[in-house]
């Protein structure tokens, strides 16, 4: 089972319910990564059972790497320091926000 947790950047307000880095639920594998055309963090699709890379699978690769909001692929994985898609400021851990698990 995955865990998403959330993340807010305290100096523009944005805040973002996500992973905060690699993953894995049931089938998916996800990673978090920023998009800079939506300007969001999202959780993109990067593998299946446990393993990142292709699958094999034509239907279910489409969809890897693929940010699920613009369904564009200018994603890039969210750096350790957890940078601001707004701002480039630091984001922290929101403990107020509810941690939400998945699949
Ligand atoms: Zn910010
Ligand atoms: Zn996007």
């Amino acid at each position: 089972m995955g865990t998403k947790f959330g993340f807010r950047c305290t100096d523009c307000g944005y805040a973002a319910t996500v992973s905060g880095g690699l993953d894995k639920g049931m089938v998916a594998v996800v990673r978090t990564m920023t998009c800079p055309d939506c300007m969001e963090i999202v959780d993109v699709l990067v593998g299946k059972y446990g393993e990142e890379g292709p699958t094999g699978d034509p239907t279910y690769d489409r969809d890897l790497n693929t940010c699920p909001n613009c369904h564009r692929r200018n994603v890039r994985p969210w750096m350790t320091n957890r940078p601001c898609p707004r701002c480039g400021k630091k984001m922290s851990l929101a403990h107020d926000v509810p941690k939400v698990n998945w699949d």
